[in-house]
């Protein structure tokens, strides 16, 4: 049975339950709007179901893992048996608490919660169309919109996704056997994290970089420290080479890769992950018909209250452009969800915290030094190396360092780099120091556990005054 075209009205149409998409329409419902959320995939988005949370949960169980065969020097001495089906099914678990959870919070805030693909008509009008046969599609009447759509993997010409031999990410946190081997197409946050989880489990890994480093626009102190202990799990980096394309050869894939000047690569690997960006996704909503352009990268251009060039239609998340992070998304949709209710909501990026889960972690908020200087600062910089830290030696993790940067003159806290173990923990506090436009002093005289990592950056506040006490002053 065909079902009919239903119309009904909502003042806040939300299109996307990812993390853009879900904050909003949970702060709609809490400022008492009329709010429908539209998703056609999965409650949670990529973030949820196939980003963040799964790849963190095979971080962390692999880590363990290795963790455990390589404690011989505090006087352990195991070899953990790993069921990988096992894993990927408690990873599953994980996913499925966190889903259903983004789904109850909706349903609790007053959330209308609407399975389907939406696309807009004109800008008062979406259409939601249910997939299937004979499901038939629904009209809604809207007064404001919020774009959510999130964003997808890029394809790279010549290696389709197909599960098995090129993966994308998302399969690549589905496999249920560890492969031999594994060649990584591009060193970003997504090749660096998923090559230290197979490099962990055992996997023969070779990443294959165009540029001359890992993780573009992190520093070479910051890279080095994670592509040394990178290069001690076994992977192997090849820079400066482009991926081509691919053949099969029987049971492996043969891939050539080029250089800048012509020189050709040849590498052979049973499965191939190809980590080259993610470009945003605006086709499945039919942004035309509200009057939207997106740019040559796909984006939308929005301005500090998320507001699209449309009037009533709002832009948040991957689908308004880079940093392309869950975080972010969030914060975009809450503005978004204030601006429509009249709150004098807007958006600071100031203090976007970053994080990546390799080994060790890095975490950065605010500026660097060059970053500093160049918006007018003279500024200063403490340090404090993590094989300094007793917390970190207890740790056996004792690479790296917190960097702190301020202004020299009234010592404002500006930023930080980490790198070292739970840097994405750590770097919070740094992120608050900037919201609460602290100074060193205040960094460095508040009362710090011992032992503990945070210890660190009061110690990096110290150390840029003079001041420090476990550490050389610089
Ligand atoms: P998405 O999460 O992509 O959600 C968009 C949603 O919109 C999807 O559910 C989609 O089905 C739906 N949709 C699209 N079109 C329509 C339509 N027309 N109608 C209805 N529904 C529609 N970020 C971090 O901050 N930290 C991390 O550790 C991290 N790790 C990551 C690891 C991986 C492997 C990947 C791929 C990404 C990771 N990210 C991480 C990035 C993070 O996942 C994204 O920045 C975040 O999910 C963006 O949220 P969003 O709401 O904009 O979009
Ligand atoms: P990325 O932009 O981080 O890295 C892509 C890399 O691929 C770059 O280093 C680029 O130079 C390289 N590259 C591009 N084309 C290539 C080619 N033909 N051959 C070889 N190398 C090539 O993108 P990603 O790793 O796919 O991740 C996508 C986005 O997802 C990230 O930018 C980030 O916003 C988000 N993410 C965040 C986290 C986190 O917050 N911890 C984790 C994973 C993903």
């Amino acid at each position: 049975m065909v079902v009919g075209d239903i119309a009904t009205g909502t003042e806040v149409l939300v299109i996307g339950g990812g993390p853009g998409g879900y904050v909003a329409a949970i702060r709609a419902g809490q400022l008492e709007l009329d709010v429908t959320l539209v998703e056609m995939d999965a409650y949670g988005g990529t973030c949820l179901n196939t980003g963040c949370i799964p790849s963190k949960a095979l971080v962390h169980a692999t880590e363990i893992a290795h963790d455990a065969k390589h404690a011989e020097e505090m006087g352990v001495h195991a070899d953990p048996a790993v069921d990988m089906a096992g894993m990927i099914g408690w990873k599953d678990g994980v996913v499925d608490q966190l889903t259903g959870g983004v789904e109850k919070l909706c349903k609790a805030n007053g959330v209308n919660l609407i399975e389907g693909r939406a696309e807009f008509v004109d800008d008062s009008t979406a259409r939601v169309v249910h997939e299937g046969e004979g499901q038939g599609s629904e009209s809604i009447e809207f007064e404001h919109a919020i774009l959510a759509t999130g964003s997808r993997p890029i394809q790279l010409p010549g290696f389709e996704f197909d599960g098995e031999r090129i993966l994308s990410s998302a399969d690549a946190l589905d496999l249920t056997t560890v492969p031999d081997s594994l060649l990584v197409v591009g060193g970003g946050y997504i090749g660096m994290e998923l090559s230290t989880v197979f490099a962990k489990l055992g996997t023969d890994v070779t990443v294959v970089e165009m540029l001359d480093d890992i993780l573009p626009g992190y520093g070479d102190d910051i890279t080095r420290v994670v592509r040394n202990r990178a290069e001690e799990l076994g992977i192997e980096f090849n820079f400066g080479e482009a991926a081509q394309g691919w053949e099969e050869t029987g049971s492996d894939a043969f891939v050539t890769t080029e250089t800048e000047d012509g020189e050709v690569g040849e590498y052979t690997a049973e499965t191939v992950l190809v980590a080259v960006g993610r470009q945003p996704v605006t086709e499945t909503a039919n942004v035309e018909a509200v009057g939207l352009e997106p740019n040559d990268d796909g984006t939308l251009d929005t301005d500090e209250e998320a507001r699209t060039a449309v009037e009533n239609v709002f832009a948040v998340g991957d689908v308004a452009g880079e940093p392309m992070l869950a975080h972010k998304a969030y914060k975009e949709g809450h503005v978004a969800a204030e601006v429509i209710a009249g709150e004098p909501a807007a958006l600071d990026y100031q203090a976007v915290p970053a994080a990546v889960f390799t080994d060790p972690e890095i975490g950065t908020v605010g500026m660097d030094e060059a970053e500093a200087e160049a918006a007018g600062f003279d500024p200063v910089v403490g340090e404090m190396p993590m094989r300094a830290s007793g917390r970190a030696l207890t740790l056996g993790e004792s690479d790296g360092f917190v960097r702190i940067i301020a202004d020299a003159e009234t010592e404002f806290v500006l930023g930080a780099r980490i790198v070292g173990p739970e840097a994405s923990e750590l770097i919070a506090e740094v992120g608050l120091a900037i919201e609460l436009g602290a100074q060193l002093e205040d960094v460095a005289a508040t009362i710090h556990t011992h032992p503990t990592l945070s210890e660190a950056v009061a110690e990096a506040a110290a150390n840029a005054r003079g001041e420090a006490t476990h550490t050389l002053n610089r």
